[in-house]
């Protein structure tokens, strides 16, 4: 088994995250945008990414954020206070507006609140994201039988299954419950030599169990790379595990993609002090 750290391709901007923005930054330029807009949750990636991507190319950056208790909370979480201090305006709204981030009528609210923008979805993936995408694939990566990741919004995956060459297997293991995966991968992927293995999301999005923790900090000993709670840390328990169960045929080449993701231990860790449950080993 061999592992792609994209996890070190950039220091602030996490591995698919920084691939996922590469080209939308081009076309925010081109079109000759000041102000990026985008979505996101307390500890995200994204958030994190595009704040900071936003200030190293000159752009405004507006977050708009899920919980408005967030942002009554005198002190931000690390993931927001990084945001804040790269210059991202944020926004907090309540968990039923967030849901209607999609709506035209919602965007039309925030175009006459905020001024003109490009719009990066939650998560960043749209075409542009999944371009960049396909570069986390370079050709001595074709060796491999599996190739496995990490799945949030699925534009990761998509741009490695179209990356990827037909004798090659990719295998999806979402950090989420949800059966629209499926549906929203196919609209970006070209290729269908690929599949989700949806028992390793330890109860949704965010959610952490105790042995999650000892996984990831027993990784951390023997291999002494980190792995994020939220994706790489759920991804791996479940590669792992599928080997104990003889899931791979004997003599596979894995490729497993570190996608990132460990600014967010911070704010993780702070949250299970709180709840006096075991933490990320840093
Ligand atoms: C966002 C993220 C993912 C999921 O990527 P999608 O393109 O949304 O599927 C995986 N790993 C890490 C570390 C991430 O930050």
């Amino acid at each position: 088994m061999a592992i792609k750290r994209e996890d070190l391709i950039h220091p602030f901007i996490s591995g698919n995250k920084y691939r996922k923005l590469k080209y939308n930054i081009k076309e925010a330029k081109r079109i000759g945008a000041t102000t990026l807009l985008t979505f996101g949750g307390a500890f995200s990636n994204h958030i994190a990414a595009v704040a900071y991507a936003g200030k190293v190319n000159g752009f405004k950056t507006i977050g708009v954020i899920r919980g408005e208790e967030l942002g009554l909370n005198q002190e931000l979480n690390p993931t927001l206070q990084f945001a804040k201090t790269c210059g991202m305006h944020l926004d907090f709204i309540s968990r039923a507006s967030f849901r209607k981030k999609t709506s035209k009528d919602f965007i039309g609210e925030l175009k006459d609140r905020f001024g003109d923008f490009y719009l990066l979805p939650e998560g960043g993936t749209n075409n542009l994201a999944v371009k960049g995408c396909e570069e986390i694939l370079q050709a001595d990566d074709f060796n491999f039988d599996y190739i496995c990741c990490a799945v949030g919004t699925g534009g990761t995956i998509s741009g490695i299954i179209n990356a990827s060459q037909r004798h090659q297997k990719i295998l999806g293991f979402p950090a989420l419950k949800g059966d629209f995966l499926q549906q929203d991968i196919r609209k970006f992927a070209n290729q269908d030599h690929w599949d989700l293995i949806t028992d390793y999301h330890f109860g949704g999005y965010g959610k952490i169990k105790p042995e999650l923790i000892t996984f990831i900090n027993r990784f951390k000993r023997v291999y002494n790379i980190p792995l994020d709670p939220i994706y790489t840390g759920k991804m791996l328990f479940g590669v792992f595990d599928l080997i104990e169960k003889g899931f791979f045929p004997k003599d596979s080449k894995l490729l497993v993609i570190h996608t990132g993701g460990l600014q967010g231990i911070a704010g993780v860790n702070a949250m299970l002090k709180r709840k006096n449950q075991p933490l990320i080993e840093v």
